[in-house]
């Protein structure tokens, strides 16, 4: 009934959406089948996208060709650009979505891209012969065959949904389960693991009193995601801030006995830097209070997400401790928090590529890897999607490095550490943040997209336009020069030594106090000619001017491991017989089956002695 198909892939969620979309988008024929055609792209959780680390992320995303930066962009109602205190390495963009426009846009985007098919069915099992996978069984019925799977099925293997000590099956609210999947890979050898996650009630705008909280507005000059012509948002709606107190907590302990967190119910591993309001007050006792974000839904809705009181206590505790937090008091619900415990595949049985070592062809990507976020899941499903199409029109694979990419950084620690609990990016798991800043994804990963034939010819232009313009910029500020006539009053005003003598632009662009958007407002008459450059550009040059110490020291380190990442080991050596090392290093090497050196030396529990021996056995 339905055709033969290059890559199949199962689960319309963020990472099976950007896995589709690659795929199609390098010239595969591809199959998207997921349960229900009416929640692609569903977030299941807060309404909103980027964040620290994450917002990194969907920059990558967009540089690389991506949907999930045009989509954000398109459905946005705030923006906002967080840690702009700090360096550039920690500017992360971040913005609150309209959940639906948001899933309706990754829809129509989707039926817009050739190439890409779909199917509304739940797939039962993979098609497998002699460990190569070959399409997909469903439950309606159908074998459907493709060269290959990609699986993205989020939290709904085995879901299992806690609200106080009632639990029943389920992927999300109101969704079926996934099952027979997880039994089957069992049976053909995978590992396999639980974990939990949790989501706060939903409440009645109308019934939310305002004047009791702080209001969160978005950025004055909002910025967006998409280096492609999407427009920063015109008009924004605002968040707010309000807060627990003591009675809310004796409301929610009172309740403690009945909650399946503390009671064992649950056995999954949470988030543990993403608690639930339980879980808050049990670890913290010490804080009086915790911030709660009372953040819209969308453009024409009153429901309400209440950011920061992700709980499964049963509802009568849940309702009476949420209507005792300020501007709460006359609160109507429209659903309660819930937990959910579902099963992930530890990701250490992946390659870099994101296929599986056991079968072929087979890849996973997004929350069944064990990780919590839907940057991270788009992140790996574009990889994922892109690499299965890349094998199928027999090329070679494209995996991002640690230097790269947050994406590089994100999948090289789940397949080389694994983890035990939901893996989501923070910028402190990157060794190399000033090279990885959400400013350059574009400069960074475009080319490299561009030349496998994923990323366009126009995007790949305009990174070349931005590119020569900021090097036109530096250029400038390094060969003219100031007096200190004309710079001292400025400097003054902003606190910063005079100079004594003329002095090259750029070194005073340099001091930290001084900015090229401040000083170019300062030069009224346009005498130092930078009026004419996007402010994209300026940006991109002041902050190479800036760090560029910095920034020459990460590359020069990054390039020295980078040599390790280039002695290839082969994935079926036999460490078993290697007595000269750890009998831990030999554990872990048999296990991961490391691609490179580079790659060993990051496994736990292999040493740097270790490490000299592989060296020295493989003739380095
Ligand atoms: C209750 C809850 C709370 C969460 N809280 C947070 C949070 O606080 N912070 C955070 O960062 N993330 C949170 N998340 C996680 C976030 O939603 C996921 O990380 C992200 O959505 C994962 O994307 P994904 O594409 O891997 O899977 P999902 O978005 O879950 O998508 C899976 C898709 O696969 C489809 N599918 C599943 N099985 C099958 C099958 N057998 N056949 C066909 N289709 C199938 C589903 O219909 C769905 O479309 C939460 C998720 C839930 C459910």
């Amino acid at each position: 009934m339905l055709k033969e198909y290059d890559v199949i892939v199962v689960g319309g969620g963020h990472a099976g959406c950007e896995a589709a979309a690659a795929a199609a988008n390098t010239g595969s024929s591809v199959l998207l089948v997921t349960m229900n055609m009416s929640t692609i792209a569903q977030m299941s959780c807060n309404p909103a996208m980027g964040g620290v680390a994450k917002g990194q992320i969907v920059r990558e995303i967009d540089a690389m060709g991506g949907y999930s930066g045009i989509v954000s962009d398109r459905t946005a109602i705030q923006f906002r650009m967080l840690n702009l205190s700090k360096g550039p390495a920690m500017w992360s963009p971040r913005v609150q979505s309209d959940r639906w426009l948001f899933a309706q846009e990754w829809r129509l985007m989707l039926e817009k891209t050739p190439n890409v098919d779909f199917w509304q069915d739940t797939v039962v099992g993979i098609l497998e012969e002699k460990g190569i996978v070959k399409g997909v069984k469903t439950s309606l019925g159908l074998d459907i065959k493709g060269s290959s799977v990609v699986l993205t099925n989020g939290t709904f293997l085995n879901g299992l949904i806690h609200v106080g000590q009632k639990n029943f099956g389920g992927g999300r609210a109101a969704e079926r389960n996934s099952t027979g999947i997880t039994e089957q890979l069992i049976d053909l050898g995978f590992d396999h693991g639980r974990m939990k996650t949790g989501t706060p009630p939903r409440v009645d705008a109308r019934s939310l009193d305002y004047s009791k909280m702080e209001e969160q507005k978005g950025d004055i000059n909002p910025s967006k995601f998409s280096f492609t012509d999407t427009k920063p948002l015109a008009k924004q709606l605002s968040c707010h801030i309000t807060y627990t107190n003591d009675t809310v907590h004796d409301i929610l302990r009172s309740g403690l006995d009945r909650s399946p967190m503390f009671s064992g119910m649950i056995e999954g591993t949470g988030p543990r830097y993403c608690p639930s309001i339980e879980e808050k007050i049990d670890r913290f006792s010490e804080k009086e209070r915790h911030q709660i974000f009372v953040e819209p839904e969308g453009w024409n809705t009153v429901e309400v997400y209440v950011n920061g009181f992700s709980t499964s206590l049963p509802m009568d505790v849940q309702f009476n401790a949420i209507k005792r937090i300020a501007g709460f008091e006359n609160v109507k619900l429209f659903r309660p928090g819930y937990a959910i415990e579902y099963d992930y595949f530890p990701p250490t049985q992946l390659k870099h590529t994101l296929e599986t070592k056991l079968i072929e062809n087979l890849y996973f990507a997004g929350q069944i890897n064990g990780t919590t976020g839907y940057e991270e899941a788009g992140g790996q499903g574009l990889m994922a999607g892109l690499n299965a199409s890349l094998k199928v029109k027999g090329k070679s694979p494209l995996i991002l490095r640690r230097d790269e990419a947050y994406i590089g950084v994100l999948i090289d620690d789940l397949i080389t550490k694994g983890t035990k609990e939901p893996y989501r990016m923070f910028t402190s798991r990157a060794e190399y943040r000033i090279l990885l800043r959400q400013d350059n994804a574009d400069i960074r990963l475009t080319p490299l997209s561009h030349a496998i034939g994923f990323a366009s010819d126009e995007r790949l232009k305009l990174v070349e336009h931005k590119r020569n313009e900021t090097n036109k910029i530096i250029k400038h500020l390094s060969t003219s020069s100031i007096t200190p006539e004309e710079a001292n009053p400025y400097l003054e005003k902003l606190n910063t030594s005079a100079i004594k003598q003329k002095v090259k632009i750029s070194t005073i662009i340099s001091r930290p106090q001084v900015s090229l958007n401040s000083f170019i407002e300062n030069d009224k008459n346009q005498k130092f000619g930078l009026s004419n450059f996007s402010n994209e550009c300026l940006e991109q040059a002041e902050i190479k001017i800036k760090y560029s110490g910095y920034i020459d020291r990460e590359r020069e380190t990054a390039k020295k491991l980078t040599r390790l990442e280039g002695i290839k080991l082969n994935p079926d050596f036999d460490y078993s017989k290697m007595n000269s090392i750890s009998s831990e290093a030999r554990e872990k090497l048999s296990k991961i089956k490391p691609e490179s050196i580079g790659q060993a030396s990051r496994i736990s529990g292999v040493s740097p002695s270790d490490i000299s021996v592989l060296l020295i056995h493989f003739g380095r």
